[in-house]
């Protein structure tokens, strides 16, 4: 019997890659993030959709450690990085991060953009800019400069960039906002592939269904400041929590 149970015995399970418990913020006395938990393991997707002004940029901003929540812990692979009196700032949080808005350093060069914020020798930091230049399709690119790209080559650079340090944790803001809409299905699905090879875990924000649809694993339904539902595309979008979901999501064109 011994036997048998010690062959069965298994190691705690990991903690999830993201973890974040009762966050909450309010500005000038409005709450605008409530009591927001939510987990993400490494190589998923999570997608925090909703309207505009309901509070996903302030949630991510907290996770990124540019913002102080009032309350509420945050975790990454069960280490705490904003916890009460603890609050580590971005750069000792392992984040990668893009925003709608990126901005590539005009005056650097593709290879020099994607190396900035690799440490380690040169040769070691030569490979991995190699590597992923060549996994975003912008092999031959690293050194033209970024005027000298369109908008989607750009953005994957922005996006190579972001996840050259090997980030636990990538934060995405409305990352393709800024895109043509004949480009973006194309940006999404390619951007999803490299995310998914990378394995980091992913917390995307968007006020557009169809984004979170094509490219969550799981979907995060925000509502002034709450989350009010959570689960599969499928689930969400076939069984949504209230009429006000229902009519978000009928908005797909
Ligand atoms: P979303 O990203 O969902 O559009 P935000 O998190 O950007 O929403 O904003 C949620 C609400 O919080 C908005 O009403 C916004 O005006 C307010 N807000 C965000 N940041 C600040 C700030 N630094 N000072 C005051 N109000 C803010
Ligand atoms: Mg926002």
């Amino acid at each position: 019997m011994e036997m048998v149970g010690q062959s069965v015995r298994q190691l705690p399970p990991s903690p999830p890659r993201l973890k974040v418990e009762h966050l909450t913020r309010a500005f000038g006395g409005s709450p605008v993030v409530e009591d927001v938990s939510l987990e993400v393991a490494a190589g998923q997707v999570a997608c925090l959709l909703g309207p505009s002004g309901c509070g996903k940029s302030t949630t991510l901003r907290m996770i990124a450690g540019v913002e102080q929540p009032d309350s509420g812990r945050i975790w990454f692979d069960g280490q705490p990085v904003s916890d009460g009196g603890l609050f580590l700032p971005p750069e000792a949080r392992s984040v990668g991060l893009m925003f709608q808005d990126f901005a590539l350093f005009p005056h650097l060069t593709v290879a020099q953009n994607v190396a900035f914020g690799l440490r380690g020798g040169r040769e070691e930091k030569d490979r991995r800019v190699a590597e992923l230049l060549e996994r975003v399709n912008l092999a031959g690119y690293g050194r033209k400069h970024p005027h000298q790209l369109s908008g989607g080559e750009q953005q994957r650079v922005a996006l190579a960039r972001a996840l050259a340090p090997r980030p636990k944790v990538m934060l995405m803001d409305e990352p393709f906002s800024g895109l043509d809409n004949r480009l973006r299905d194309g940006i999404r699905d390619t951007t999803l592939e490299i995310l998914k090879e990378e394995g980091a875990a992913v917390l995307l924000v968007t006020h557009e269904p169809d984004e979170a649809l094509r490219m969550a694993d799981e979907i995060l339904l925000m509502r002034a400041g709450r989350i009010v539902q959570r689960g599969s595309p499928y689930n969400v979008y076939n069984a949504p929590v209230d009429r006000a979901a229902a009519a978000f999501f009928s908005d797909i064109n």
